[in-house]
C-alpha cells in the first residue's frame, strides 16, 4: 500500500509525464498500485465495436488511464502544486496543510 495524502475529489497537478502541467479532479485513488485516475489526464483512445444489446455505439471512445502518484501533486490555493504536511487536530480529525504557507487543504469527499 502506498501512503498518500491525495484523496478522491481533490484537485491535483500533473508534474511529470505526457500530461505534465495539466490539472484535474481525482476520480479514484489506487493505493495498492500507487496510481491515481485524474479527470481529462492521460486520455486514451479505444476503438469499440457496436453492441446494440448494450446500447454501445461503435467508434472511438476516450477514457482516462491511471498515472503514478509520484507524478501528481496536491494544489494549494495560494502556492500552486505543493507538498503537504499532515496533522491531527484538537478534535481528533486528520487534516492536511501546505508545506510552504501552512494553509489547510480542505478535502472535498
Ligand atoms: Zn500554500
Amino acid at each position: 500500500m502506498t501512503k498518500t495524502d491525495i484523496r478522491k475529489e481533490d484537485t491535483v497537478a500533473v508534474i511529470a509525464g505526457r500530461d505534465r502541467g495539466k490539472q484535474g479532479r481525482v476520480l479514484s485513488v489506487d493505493r495498492k498500485h500507487g496510481r491515481v485516475l485524474v479527470e481529462h489526464v492521460m486520455m486514451m483512445k479505444k476503438h469499440v465495436r457496436p453492441n446494440p444489446q448494450k446500447q454501445i455505439k461503435g467508434g472511438v471512445a476516450e477514457s482516462e488511464s491511471p498515472v503514478s502518484l509520484s507524478n501528481v501533486m496536491l494544489i494549494c490555493a495560494t502556492c500552486g502544486p505543493t507538498r503537504t504536511a499532515r496533522q491531527i487536530d484538537a478534535d481528533g480529525r486528520r487534516s492536511r496543510s501546505c508545506r510552504k504557507c501552512g494553509s489547510p487543504i480542505e478535502r472535498k469527499s
